[in-house]
This record gives C-alpha cells, structure tokens and sequence, in this order.
C-alpha cells in the first residue's frame, strides 16, 4: 500500500509522525506521506516538522516517508500561494482538501486547486467534467479514498476521471490508526467505485509514479 494522504497531531490527527509511520509499518505500507491540514496560520509551523519527521525516522525505516502538506479550506484565490509556499518549505506531496459532499468546501475549490499545480485533489466530490479535464491536462490526480463520507462521491469522481482521462490515486485520508488499510482493501474500494479490473493497477502505478517523481527531488 501506497498512501499519500494522511494527518498526524500537528492537524487533527491522533498520533505522532514517528507512531503514525510505525503503524503504516505493521500495517503493510511501502510508502506513507504526511499531509497534515494547513491553512495561513499553519504552513510555516507544521511542514519544517514533518520535514523533519520524515528525515529522521527515513534513515531507520524501510518505508518511503515522505512530508507534504494537505491544503484545506483556504479561499480559493489564496490556494496556489500556499502550495507554492509549502513546497518552498520542503513538503514534496502537496494535496488541496476538494470539494467534498462531507463539509462545507468554497466553491471553487477544486478549480483553483487543479490550477494551483497541487500533486493530488483529495476527496473532489461532485466534480465537474471541464475541472477533470483540466486536472488531465495540468497532471493533477483525482482521489479515490477510504475515508467515510469523503468516499461517498467516488463513483462520481471515477466517471469523470475515466471520462476525461484524468489520473486517479486511492488515499486513506486516515486521522487515526484505524484508517490504514491494506491493499487488498484499496482494491475492494476501487471495485466499489465502479473502476474495472484493467484500470485497478493504473491506480496503484499512478502513486508509485508520484513517489519516485518526488523522491528524485
Ligand atoms: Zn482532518
Ligand atoms: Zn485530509
């Protein structure tokens, strides 16, 4: 299992980057990065820590561990500042909190997080077919995830990420231990979201590709 959306105690998860990497561990995870919420008042607190999490635990861990930055409920004109201003700060996958049907996203959102040049669009809910082409065009991969309510609109964003032929990853999103999943369980997940079989390793793929992409930074 690749994950490349996940939260720690410096946003709203529950453990440390050293636990939360150590569960990935036990759990089976080739590749865990760490993508806590930041907003303005954030950014320039949490990403030098995870930076500094990920370099540290990196040298006694088999796994890739890699610090990012999950951009979330910033107004869309501000987005793009503060994905470059994360990847300034060393986070090296950088993810914008969608238009998800769970919370109350800006409008706009996902438009601007496409723009933004983000790595991922997590959780994109009733995303529009002219945003997925633009995703497509600009290389932003649309999320699949595991998270309760988030995942509600997969089947969705599946159909307009097939539509248009933009790339997909399947994240976690997890805040707590209780949300790693295993591949096995990735793989029901894409099934449920009305992916065929052929397409389901393209997924996987997509975020070996991104690892290596960023691990050559
Ligand atoms: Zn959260
Ligand atoms: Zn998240």
């Amino acid at each position: 299992m690749i994950d490349l959306h996940t939260h720690t105690l410096f946003s709203d998860g529950v453990l440390l980057p050293s636990e939360l990497v150590q569960r990935a561990y036990h759990a089976g995870y080739k590749a865990i990065a760490l993508t806590d919420h930041m907003d303005m008042s954030n950014v320039d607190f949490v990403v030098p820590r995870l930076v500094k999490a990920a370099r540290g635990l990196s040298e006694h861990s088999p796994l890739a561990i890699i610090p990012g930055a999950e951009i979330t409920h910033v107004p869309p004109e501000l987005i793009g500042g503060h994905v470059e201003y994360a990847r300034n700060l060393g986070a090296r996958i950088v993810v914008v909190h969608g238009e998800t049907i769970a919370e109350p996203v800006i409008p706009g959102t996902n438009r601007s997080g496409i723009e933004s040049g983000a790595d991922i669009l997590s959780h994109p809910g009733l995303i529009t077919v002219e945003d997925a082409a633009l995703a497509a065009e600009k290389g932003v991969a649309l999320e699949i995830t595991s998270r309760k309510g988030h995942g509600l609109s997969n089947g969705h964003v599946a159909k307009v990420a097939m539509m248009t032929g933009a790339s997909m990853v399947i994240n976690t999103d997890a805040h707590g231990p209780e949300d790693l999943i295993s591949r096995a369980y990735a793989t029901v997940v894409l099934r449920a979201a009305g992916i065929p079989e052929e397409n389901i390793e393209t997924i996987f793929a997509n975020s070996r590709r991104l690892i290596e992409k960023v691990g050559r930074t």
